[in-house]
C-alpha cells in the first residue's frame, strides 16, 4: 500500500510542484486584492457617513432617545445627507451657553 503510494506521490511530483506553487501565489494575491478591495470600500463608507451633517445641526439634540426633533427617522442616517432642514449651529450662542 504505502509502496503504491510512495510511487505515486514521486511519479506526481514534477506536477504537484508547480501546481502548488501557482495555488499558493494565487492565494496570496486573491487575499491582497480582497484586503485591497475592502480597504477601498470602507473608505468610501467612511466618506459618505462624514457627509451626514447631523452633528454640526442646530436641531441635533445629543440625546439617543430623540435625536433631532424635526427629522426624528433620518438624523444621523445617510438619509440626512441632503436634509432639507439642516440648520448649522451659530457658534455665538453655543459658547454663550458654556458660560
Ligand atoms: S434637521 Fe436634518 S440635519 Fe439637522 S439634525 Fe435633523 S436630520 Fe440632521
Amino acid at each position: 500500500m504505502f509502496l503504491l503510494l510512495h510511487y505515486l506521490i514521486h511519479s506526481l511530483q514534477p506536477i504537484l510542484v508547480p501546481f502548488c506553487f501557482l495555488i499558493a501565489w494565487t492565494l496570496v494575491f486573491g487575499s491582497l486584492w480582497i484586503i485591497g478591495l475592502t480597504t477601498r470600500e470602507g473608505i468610501v463608507a467612511l466618506k459618505r457617513l462624514h457627509q451626514i451633517p447631523c452633528a454640526n445641526c442646530q436641531f441635533f439634540t445629543g440625546d439617543y432617545r430623540l435625536k433631532c426633533p424635526v427629522q426624528p427617522l433620518s438624523a444621523l442616517t445617510e438619509e440626512a445627507i441632503h436634509c432639507s432642514d439642516y440648520t448649522p449651529q451659530d457658534k455665538d450662542s453655543k459658547c454663550l451657553s458654556a458660560n
